[in-house]
């Protein structure tokens, strides 16, 4: 599981602008995605080999006179609870105000992993500032510039290394790539539990023993037509005995950590609800993640046809930066449509996982490149001359060539295309990188 680390502070210290330094790297991967809007709250993080979820509690507002506890917003004060480090933001060059102590207090409380962070210290003197800081009762206070990027890398040293142990030599969990890692993610009331309890009620599905799971752990490892599974802990959802339960608390850290170690995330949407935000938002993680993903819509049978209609359409206009995802319209209640379910999300993990040979893309590529030749732009003619693999999971194509700088995104979706469907990857993303040789 991916470690969590929340941002917390009041207003204008920096926690956003430290938030997009934390996420910048990751932000490349959804870049390309028109009609996604991001939850600015919850993002990814990568420091050396360790990847990370960051939260800007940007809800945290303490005020003095109604009292911290009362003004936090119910999910950021879940956020901060389901945190393995919570970075606390100072201003340095404001010094300590009202609203400081009242979180310092807070964080003191819960007892948790804190590291004190005095922003804006760009061209301070450290020791005379930053001194009163002490006064927090938190230890040490590091000294950054989120806006210049100074001293990030120490910081994330300090934050992750007690919470990542170093892996000893061979004791690597094994993965077994045979085995289907699925999340079924969905906001609260949608069916997920639904869902679940009739699989598990299916016949054609068994239970099966892997080695590493508990029984309290909230995964189940089953087999359907030869093909094995295991259900990872789904976020919101509780086990008791053979069923599953929804619990009224809906997580983010929770839903995140389950789509980051899953390989194919199940996404349900609540047909009488269409796409809302929180849908989107969830969508969006999925993509970020780069896992492979199938869409599924559930209580289709509570909805008439215009109804349905409408719900295509929101499809379109909401989620259309899933458009590589196969969509399906169930009732898990009244276990409609949910055979081709188990094909798609099969697809999505073969074609997320799908080896391509360089002879291959290549001849692709320059069969595309004879089809159509990419648009000059101004003096240059981009010219692509071969691509290999760049990863799996999700799949990256790298193409070499000159002034690939000059490429369309109007020809790298048609690249897309034909790139997509020679390799039937149907359910994933897929990453094109161009790397010009001048
Ligand atoms: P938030 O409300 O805590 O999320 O704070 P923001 O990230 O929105 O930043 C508040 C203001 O502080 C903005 O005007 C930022 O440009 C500025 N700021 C953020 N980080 C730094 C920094 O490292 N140095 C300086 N001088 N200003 C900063
Ligand atoms: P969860 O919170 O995502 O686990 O959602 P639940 O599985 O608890 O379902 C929420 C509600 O939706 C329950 O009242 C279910 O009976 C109902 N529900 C689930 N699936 C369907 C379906 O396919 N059709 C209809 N009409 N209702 C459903």
């Amino acid at each position: 599981m991916k470690p969590v680390i929340a941002l917390v502070g009041r207003p204008n210290v920096g926690k956003s602008t430290l938030f997009n330094r934390l996420t910048k790297t990751r932000d490349a991967i959804v870049a390309d995605f028109a009609g996604l809007t991001r939850d600015r709250h919850y993002g990814n993080g990568k420091h050396g080999r360790i990847e990370f979820i960051v939260i800007d509690t940007g809800g945290f507002e303490p005020d003095a006179s109604s009292g911290i506890y009362m003004e936090m917003a119910k999910q950021t004060r879940q956020a901060v609870a389901e945190a393995d480090v919570v970075l606390f933001v100072v201003d340095a060059r404001a010094g300590i105000s009202a609203q400081d102590h009242e979180i310092a207090k807070y964080l003191r409380k819960l007892g948790k992993s804190c590291v004190l962070l005095a922003n804006k210290a760009e061209g301070l003197k450290e020791g005379a500032q930053l001194v009163e800081f002490f006064e927090l009762g938190l230890g040490e206070v590091v000294p950054i510039s989120a806006s210049h990027g100074q001293g990030i890398k120490p910081l994330l040293d300090l934050a992750l290394t007690a919470l990542v142990p170093e892996q000893p030599d061979g004791e690597f969990a094994e993965v077994d790539p045979a085995v289907i890692k699925l999340a079924v993610a969905g906001r609260p009331n949608v069916g997920k539990s639904t869902l679940i309890n009739t699989w598990l009620g299916e016949e054609r599905l068994v239970a099966f023993d892997m080695p590493g799971t508990t029984r309290d752990a909230i995964t189940v490892p089953f087999e359907r037509n030869g093909q094995k599974f295991e259900l990872i802990d789904t976020a919101g959802l509780r086990r008791k005995g053979r069923v599953f339960e929804a619990i009224e608390k809906f997580s983010v850290v929770k839903t995140l950590q389950a789509i980051e170690s899953a390989g194919v995330a199940l996404l349900l949407i609540d047909a009488t609800q269409g796409v809302t935000d929180q849908d989107a938002h969830i969508a969006g993680y999925i993509l970020e993640s780069g896992r492979a993903v199938v869409l599924a819509v559930n209580k289709w049978d509570a909805i008439d046809e215009y109804q349905r209609e409408l719900v295509k359409r929101s499809l379109e206009t909401r989620m259309g930066f899933l458009k590589f995802a196969t969509v399906h319209f169930i009732s898990a209640q009244k276990r409609q449509g949910l055979g081709p379910l188990w094909d798609s999300i099969a697809q999505a993990h073969r074609a997320a996982n799908r080896k391509m040979s360089t002879p291959v893309l290549t001849r692709l590529l320059l069969e595309a490149v004879q089809f159509q030749t990419p648009k000059k732009s101004g003096m240059y003619r981009p010219k692509l001359r071969y691509a290999h693999q760049g990863g799996m999971n999700p799949p990256i194509i790298v193409i070499h060539g000159n002034s690939l700088e000059h490429v369309t995104d109007a020809y790298k979706r048609f690249l897309e295309g034909r790139f997509r469907k020679e390799f039937d990857l149907v359910g994933t993303p897929l990453k094109i990188q161009f790397k010009s040789s001048e």
